[in-house]
């Protein structure tokens, strides 16, 4: 079985590129191009240039003892946190400003719910002089006011969004109308392996530098390249295709995924769209998403905003449909719970997203000799008010 994408975009029956008619020609032109321009060799000596000198890269991967312990295996953290931006999606936003570089645009349109990927994708448009606009849900704008600042900082566009429930979805829809408006000169930077072909495949191959990294830092730490467990938590997936990349079709190692419980999976209020989802198409692929009977997408709830999303990419449908990936949903109380445990073991305040996955930990059974590899994705500076006003209320 393969888990690697086809031609047409597909993982196992998920994926393909669902899009509306006057897009078809700018999601063609990026499916000719993408794997010619990422080959060469030239975009990747300047897309791995800017990942050492301006992300700051190779990131750590960090034995954490006195997390092992706790845990009873032996647990690597890869830092992902210490990034320039403080996560994972800068390796992402770096790569596809340079795909829209070479593909002659001048324009880039990004969503955003938490602001995380629009401080991203603002991030890198100032640092190429790139005309940024990003939507967001006027919910979303008041709930999120430090990045929203950050990116108007930046020199991008904030546009709120008023349709709707006022919050990513929506966004969403708005950027894909301004991008039917302006199909030339824009390119239109997804933030996590959704959507149609090509973007689940071309964000998870940007994001595939963490397991190429971690098999060489493995080989120096344990003179071998690959570990028993592989944990990653998943919001639309970016992060843990990051993590699994390189090891998907290698079944000496497990592959854990913690998707957002909120305050249960069958509280009616969560967003753990792998357990509770069904087929359908969402975003331009299908996958697995939280819907009604008659196909009305559900709002989602995570604690987290970063999980806070009613599909999943497509390669994680397939992951866990073929059973290669295990799929664990962790409540806003148990990852709250792990963010205080790795800050007090550890030394280290992880994101909220990274914290569900630090939270699977605690539910699978080790061997004292295994070798876990957890992604902590980011960092929790954007956490700190969650996680003081939880603190005060127990
Ligand atoms: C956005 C975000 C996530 C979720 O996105 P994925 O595409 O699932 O990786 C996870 N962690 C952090 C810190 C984030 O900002």
């Amino acid at each position: 079985m393969s888990f690697s994408v086809d031609e047409n975009g597909y993982y196992g029956r998920f994926g393909g590129a669902y899009v509306p008619e006057i897009l078809q020609k700018n999601f063609e032109s990026l499916r000719v191009q993408y794997l010619d321009i990422m080959n060469d060799p030239e975009f990747q000596r300047e897309f791995h240039s800017l990942l050492r000198d301006y992300v700051g890269r190779p990131s750590p991967l960090y034995l954490a003892k006195r997390l092992s312990e706790a845990v009873g295996a032996k647990v690597y953290l890869k830092r992902e946190d210490l990034n320039h931006t403080g996560a994972h999606k800068i390796n992402n936003t770096v790569g596809q400003i340079l795909m829209a570089k070479r593909m002659g645009k001048t324009r880039i349109l990004a969503e955003t719910g938490a602001g995380q990927h629009g401080v991203a994708t603002a991030t890198v448009c100032a640092l190429m002089n790139m005309e940024c606009i990003v939507y967001m849900g006027e919910t979303d704008v008041k709930r999120q006011y430090l990045n929203v600042q950050k990116m108007r900082m930046l020199g991008a566009t904030v546009v709120p969004v008023t349709s709707g429930n006022k919050t990513l979805k929506d966004a969403t829809n708005e950027a894909f109308r301004d991008w039917c408006n302006h199909p030339t000169d824009t390119f239109y930077i997804i933030g996590s392996v959704v959507g149609a072909h090509p973007y689940p495949d071309m964000v998870a191959k940007f994001q595939s530098v963490i397991s190429e990294e971690i098999k060489k830092q493995l080989m120096e730490h344990e003179g071998r390249d690959y570990p028993d467990y592989l944990f990653a938590c998943v919001g639309g997936g970016s992060n843990a295709a990051g993590t699994f990349y390189h090891y998907l079709d290698d079944d000496r190692v497990k592959l854990v995924e913690a998707e957002a419980a909120g305050l249960g999976v069958d509280s009616g209020e969560s967003a753990a769209t792998i357990h509770l989802g069904s087929e359908g198409v969402l975003h331009g692929s299908r996958t697995l998403l939280m819907q009604t009977e008659d196909g009305q997408v559900i709002e989602p709830y995570s604690l987290s905003a970063g999980l806070d999303y009613p599909g999943i990419g497509p390669i994680h449908a397939h992951l866990a449909k073929t059973g290669r990936a295990e799929v664990l949903a962790i409540t806003d109380d148990e990852a709250v719970k792990a963010a205080f445990e790795l800050t007090q073991l550890e030394g280290i305040i992880p994101a909220l997203e990274s914290s569900h996955a630090l939270a699977a930990l605690h539910k699978v059974k080790f061997k004292p000799t295994d070798i876990v590899v957890l992604t902590v994705s980011g960092r929790g500076d954007k956490d700190m008010p969650t996680y003081l006003e939880y603190f005060d209320k127990k």
